[in-house]
């Protein structure tokens, strides 16, 4: 006879993380510090070293009590992210890290210098539940949702890796793994304490921000309804829904046209212009009259607000698909610019660390 069915102890199963700094509201964070005996002042002091100086180890904030220390780090600083490796690339331009979360969860980010500015590509999500085939990450199906302050950390050590080096980071692009707007009060709230001048958060600017997302086209429409003036990326990838149902099936629920209206709503709102990000697979999505249909859908649902980023697929291991020749992706701009959309094709940076979405965190299991 079967055994009844009893509850397991999984030992992977993840769960969510100790509370830190960055999960509180400022009222919260005097509250928590207040249970330790310590006045409303330092709550801003502590800020001041998070945000302001990316100290995130109460040992060097010689300015606390001493003998308060360890019991704010207890309390609010418990370590979000242990690191497990990095990869440099591009001669030392590019840092690819690779984290493991309190739960073994693993989490990867990506920071890429360039003369005028770095940008780190951040993560929303551990795993990801979209399920798009040309992805690594969406090959290994959803873990957890990152808490805010392990999105915020993410920020934090690439802001303390580059003052260390005496620059700055300029940018920050919610392209790593996971679908941002999946998890959307966390990456709002992130958001804003990415973009919030100092003492209250880093002090990037909210149009050096950008939020990529497979289309949630309810989800755009609350972010548009924020105020806020970040970047919106769309993942578009092809401009007709029998293809896009297959390469971002999330589409059988928002369609092309949903998703396009959406973005409309969000470029008036923000009174920023939408990107479009289109991986190139070589005969899949490539063709000519794709490449005309997605020029006048844009034109036409967009107008000037609108620009075209171009991506070669990165090919993920054991998959079939290939990025399209060079030859294919000049015409293909060219097409798109002829309906009157501005098209580039995107610099693809860190492609010999596996630095496409989720690929290295991949490789690690
Ligand atoms: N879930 C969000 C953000 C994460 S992916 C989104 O889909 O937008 C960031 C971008 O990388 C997306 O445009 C995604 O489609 C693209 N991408 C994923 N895997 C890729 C690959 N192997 N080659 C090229 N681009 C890829």
């Amino acid at each position: 006879m079967n055994q009844p069915a009893r509850l397991q102890f999984t030992p992977n199963r993840p769960t969510m993380p100790p509370t830190h700094f960055a999960d509180l509201t400022p009222e919260q964070r005097i509250a928590a510090l207040g249970e330790l005996g310590l006045p409303k002042f330092r709550a801003d002091q502590i800020a001041r070293h998070y945000f302001g100086r990316f100290e995130a180890d109460t040992s060097t904030m010689t300015d606390l009590p001493q003998a308060k220390r360890a019991e704010v780090a207890e309390k609010l600083f418990p370590e979000l992210m242990h690191p497990l490796r990095q990869h440099e690339t591009d001669d030392g331009q590019t840092t690819k890290s690779l984290w493991k979360l309190h739960d073994g969860t693993l989490l990867e980010s990506v920071l890429m210098r360039y003369p005028d500015r770095a940008t780190l590509c951040i993560s929303s999500q551990a795993g990801c539940g979209m399920n798009c085939p040309f992805c690594a990450t969406g090959q290994g199906g959803l873990d957890r949702n990152l808490t805010t302050g392990e999105i915020v950390d993410q920020v934090r050590a690439a802001a303390a890796m580059m003052a260390a080096e005496d620059s700055r980071l300029s940018n920050i692009v919610f392209m790593g793994m996971g679908e941002p707007l999946a998890n959307y009060k966390r990456v709002v709230s992130a958001v804003r304490q990415i973009t919030e001048p100092s003492p209250k958060g880093f002090g990037i600017s909210q149009r050096n921000v950008t939020v990529s997302t497979v289309g949630l086209a309810p989800a755009i429409r609350k972010l548009a309804d924020e105020d806020m003036s970040v970047t919106l990326a769309v993942s578009l990838h092809t401009p007709d829904d029998e293809l896009r149902d297959t390469l971002v099936p999330i589409n059988t629920r928002y369609s092309v046209d949903e998703v396009l209206d959406a973005a409309r709503y969000y470029a008036d709102k923000s009174g920023r212009r939408v990107s479009i990000e289109y991986a190139l697979i070589r005969d899949i999505n490539d063709h000519d009259f794709r490449a005309d249909m997605l020029g006048r859908k844009l034109h036409q649902a967009l107008g000037p607000k609108v620009h075209v980023n171009l991506i070669p697929l990165n090919p993920t291991p054991g998959s079939k698909w290939d990025a399209s020749p060079k030859a294919r992706q000049d015409e293909f701009v060219r097409r798109v610019r002829a309906q009157g959309v501005t098209c580039t094709v995107r610099d693809t940076k860190g492609q010999e660390i596996a630095a496409a979405c989720g690929q290295l965190a991949a490789e690690e299991r």
